[in-house]
């Protein structure tokens, strides 16, 4: 096998400069497909938080001055950086995360996409406007929050962290990026995209590091906002030290979505969407569809076709672009998702296909497109968040309990509906406890400022903020 080059960094990106980490705790990335190392990271400690903190507050002072037209140019700058290096990004997001080339291609663009928007918003800010009412009338100005903690999860990193970060520097707000520890030798090149698209010196700042250094970050009294991506427990924790300093925080959490396909369900537009909705980048995505909910008279037709659809999907090496689903971020991913493969057994669901390693790859955290049938509430493959390429299939007999099915976890981020009739999925869909439904695998408008709810527990705040949620709102009267 080949040795690949490894990357190891001591510095990070703060006040607009590499400086040496003060820390001498690393964390090292492995390559998921090959488990050869990809390189190593500082884990920052509080120094380096306090440090970058320091410079993206004395950053802030001028920041918040420049014009919405001023920081548009700056972001449009970032976009086309992150154009120019689109392919050694996603190559080197994928060699950390083993995401499939589809994946990560999607991981990339959407970055660009979200940098371009909050350019076009920037530009388009009032921050001043004059409101009629009461005595005086009321000058409305809308003031930047302050630095933002923007703390990113490892399965689009590009695209979860520029959505945080590009609308926080869209409202004139300063930046202190965590990476996940998995993710985060990219995060060196986007720190030199902002570079060379003349960011100025300290609006952006990257703390590589664990939990530790998020925790640090998320406590520091000079964040002003907490913008957080990752799990419910990390998600729990972090709104703990938030209420404690009365700090806004938004977050976007975990899932555990379901797909209901009723009577009239096409099968083949259901087996389509698998790949794509339901195990995307094998099932490590908030949004995956992973619970399929169908009439019982149906059970047994959509084992059938759900596993011949598992069996024909390209699953291996993720630099292959033909390749649809590969492997585990991390052997951590890998184990726990082998912990829930073990638990399905133990609570009497019925394996249908898969179910264990995939070890025909010789290395690699490679685990077989699993389905489970006969699954219940009660059991934890249908509650808990397994981040893996696992189905549960669970069958209803009338309508309000495929209902009552859909919404018996505490999650409530995706969901879909499958019918032949576009107006009965609808309805069936209002019923439902999730904050956004697919029809027939489709979304409704796929743009990047569509906001909507993270029912439950998959969010706190709607989950991402626009521009806006990066502002505060002064009233003065005005004679
Ligand atoms: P994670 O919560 O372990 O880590 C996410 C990030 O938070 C990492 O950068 C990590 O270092 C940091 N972190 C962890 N604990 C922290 C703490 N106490 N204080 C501050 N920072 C902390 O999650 P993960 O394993 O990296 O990602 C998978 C999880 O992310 C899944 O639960 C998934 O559903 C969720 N996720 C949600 C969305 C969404 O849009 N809702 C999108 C992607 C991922």
């Amino acid at each position: 096998m080949k040795t690949e080059s490894r990357i190891d960094r001591s510095d990070l990106f703060i006040g607009g400069a590499f400086v040496d980490a003060e820390s001498t705790a690393r964390f090292t990335a492995v390559n998921p497909a090959t488990e050869q190392i990809v390189g190593s990271v500082p884990d920052g400690n509080e120094a380096d938080v306090r440090r970058a903190v320091a410079a993206a507050r004395r950053a802030f002072a001028q920041w918040r001055t420049t014009t919405g037209a001023e920081r548009a140019t700056v972001l449009n700058g970032i976009a086309d950086g992150i154009a120019e290096h689109a392919d050694e990004l996603s190559a080197l997001v994928a060699r950390q995360n083993g995401a499939p080339r589809w994946w990560v291609e999607q991981d990339v663009r959407i970055a660009e996409m979200v940098y371009r928007n909050a350019a076009a918003q920037a530009a388009e800010l009032r921050s001043e406007e004059i409101l009629p009412g009461g005595e005086y009338g009321n000058l409305i100005c809308r003031e930047s929050i302050g630095v933002v903690a923007a703390i990113a999860p490892w399965n689009s990193p590009t695209a979860l962290m520029g959505m945080k970060a590009a609308a926080a520097l869209a409202a004139g707000c300063t930046v202190v990026v965590k990476p996940a520890p998995e993710t985060s030798l990219d995060s060196y090149l986007l720190s030199e995209i902002c570079r060379k698209a003349d960011v100025p010196a300290g609006v952006v700042n990257v703390v590589t590091g664990g939990a530790g250094t998020g925790a640090a970050l998320v406590a520091h009294p000079g964040i002003d906002k907490v913008s957080f991506t990752g799990s419910t427990e990390a998600g729990k924790a972090i709104a703990t030290t938030c209420a404690q300093a009365l700090k806004p925080v938004n977050a976007e959490l975990g899932g555990k979505s379901a797909a209901v396909l009723l009577d009239d369900a096409d099968l083949e537009t259901f087996t389509d969407a698998i790949p794509w909705r339901c195990l995307p980048y094998s099932g490590q995505v908030c949004h995956s569809i992973t619970r399929i909910i169908v009439p019982r008279t149906l059970r047994d037709q959509v084992l059938e076709a759900a596993a011949a659809k598992l069996a024909s999907i390209p699953f291996g090496d993720p630099t292959d672009p033909a390749t649809i689903m590969g492997p585990l971020a991390t052997a951590g991913q890998r184990d726990r998702v082998e912990g829930y493969l073990r638990s399905g057994r133990e609570q009497g669901a019925r394996l249908v296909t898969g179910g264990g390693r995939a070890e025909a790859f010789g290395t690699g955290f490679y685990i077989t497109p699993t389905i489970f049938s006969d699954v219940d509430p009660s059991m934890r493959i249908f509650s808990e968040e397994i981040f893996g390429p696992v189905l549960t299939v669970s069958a209803y007999d009338t309508e309000d309990e495929a209902v009552a099915l859909h919404d018996a976890t505490d999650f409530g981020l995706s969901g879909a509906v499958f019918s032949r009739d576009i107006d009965r999925a609808s309805a069936f869909a209002r019923r439902l406890a999730t904050g956004e439904v697919l029809i027939n695998g489709r979304h409704g408008a796929p743009d990047v400022n569509l906001v909507r709810s993270f029912y439950k527990h998959s969010s706190l705040g709607d989950g991402m903020d626009l521009v806006s949620g990066y502002l505060l709102t002064k009233s003065i009267p005005r004679p």
